[in-house]
């Protein structure tokens, strides 16, 4: 079996370890030929003595010189910014990309990897939120494989027929259940989430992931965000997705067929399944995750997303019938109330206040090109600055 180089965009983050962790027991199979990171130098610079690779990409020059001090004598080659980004998501000798950035950030290099035509997993969701259609013409373009590691689309993604086209009619899919966990506050009294920190928002009842996106679970804007990914994915209409509570986290996402069977993918809530199951696509490789034991989890309990609970989860399907510039509106204003509120510059209530007024300040407008999305997306950060500014304490 031939190696495949991975490039892991996103290495010192959640999932960019748990990838790691997955690439260490297949050295056979895989090999970390880029990592990235942003913040966390000694991490990038352990992860380079640990793995080896032959670049690694850090945001500025000056990161690039204290990543290249930390890496004393290590064959590293240290590179720094956006095109740098961009050229190791797209070497020739790159075969497999895990694009693993938080937020808008991930967008233009996990395009470059799908225009070179690579093997991407893709668990950054705000690239799909913000130019889905966009991303998908290019997947199409290009023959890039597109494998979703964000562990709802993966279970989706195995629950569908092999070789599934992007017609669900065809495919005798009628809908598709996404499940949440309904996350940290999912039965605090309402009165209480007003006094709610962002210590408490990033405390997940399952799954252990990046600050950012455990405030997404708190508020469901995670799930809104996870709706909008899989209308682009899959190609399914907004009324044939629907969103499950679920707070066990085993069932990781359903599709109902027309025939009455609905299958589902179970498992422990650990991201190196899904991690796992897109490095190896169609094949199946160990995870490191413990066998599911149905015996002690004992029972799986449902229920319907309180929406009063829960406006976010609203304002996401807002955006995505609105169409157009609304969902990339939608994506950046919710980054920039989240850093808000994890500074403790806003309440938890305002989270989504920032969003509705974002959302209704700014013109909708069709979106022609990638240029067009950025124009919305810089407009959105700057309202929601201004608005939270506004709101904030
Ligand atoms: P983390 O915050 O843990 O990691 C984010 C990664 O992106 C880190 O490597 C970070 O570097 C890097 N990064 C942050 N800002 C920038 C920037 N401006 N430019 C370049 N790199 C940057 O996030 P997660 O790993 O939890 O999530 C990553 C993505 O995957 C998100 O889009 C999330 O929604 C999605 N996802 C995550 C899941 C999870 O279980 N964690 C599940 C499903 C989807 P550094 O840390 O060095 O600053
Ligand atoms: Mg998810």
């Amino acid at each position: 079996m031939s190696q495949r180089n991975v490039t892991v965009l996103g290495a010192t983050g959640s999932i960019g370890v748990n990838t790691l962790d997955v690439i260490a027991r297949h050295p056979e199979r895989y090999r970390a030929l880029a990592l990235s990171g942003h913040s966390r130098l000694d991490l990038l610079a352990a992860q380079c003595a640990a793995h080896k690779p032959r670049y690694a990409v850090v945001g500025t020059a000056e990161a690039a010189a204290s990543l290249r001090d930390k890496l004393g004598s290590l064959a590293v080659e240290v590179l720094h910014g956006a095109d740098a980004l961009a050229q190791v998501a797209s070497l020739p000798e790159v075969d497999t990309v895990m694009a693993a950035i938080v937020g808008a950030a991930g967008l233009q290099p996990t395009l470059a990897a799908v225009r070179a035509g690579k093997r991407v997993l893709l668990a950054n969701k705000e690239a799909l939120v913000m130019a889905g259609e966009l991303f998908m013409h290019e997947v199409e373009a290009s023959g890039a494989v597109l494998l979703p590691v964000d562990s709802e689309h993966n279970a989706i993604y195995q629950s569908l027929p092999a070789g599934y086209d992007g017609n669900l009619a065809r495919a005798g899919v009628t809908k598709l259940l996404l499940t949440a966990s309904g996350g940290p506050f999912r039965t605090l009294p309402l009165e209480a989430l007003e006094f709610v920190t962002p210590e408490q928002a990033c405390a997940h009842p399952n799954w252990v992931m990046g600050k950012k996106i455990s405030v997404d679970s708190a508020t469901m804007m995670n799930k809104g965000l996870e709706v909008i990914e899989a209308r682009w994915l899959f190609n399914a209409p907004t009324d044939k997705i629907e969103v499950v509570i679920h707070p066990q986290s085993v069932i990781h996402s359903l599709v109902q067929y027309v025939d009455g069977s609905v299958l589902a993918q179970l498992g422990n809530p650990d991201m190196r399944t899904p991690i796992a199951h897109a490095l190896a696509y169609p094949e199946r490789i160990a995870a490191g995750v413990a066998p599911l034991d149905l015996f002690a989890i004992g029972r799986l309990d449902f229920c319907a997303p309180d929406l009063a609970r829960f406006p976010c989860l609203a304002l996401a399907y807002r955006a995505l019938n609105s169409g157009g510039n609304a969902p990339a509106v939608l994506n950046a204003a919710n980054e920039i109330a989240v850093a808000a509120f994890l500074d403790g510059r806003l309440a938890y209530r305002r989270i989504a206040d920032v969003i509705a007024a974002t959302l209704d300040k700014i013109p909708q407008a069709p979106v022609a090109d990638l240029q067009s999305v950025m124009v919305a997306d810089a407009l959105a950060r700057d309202t929601a600055a201004t608005v939270s500014a506004h709101w904030g304490h």
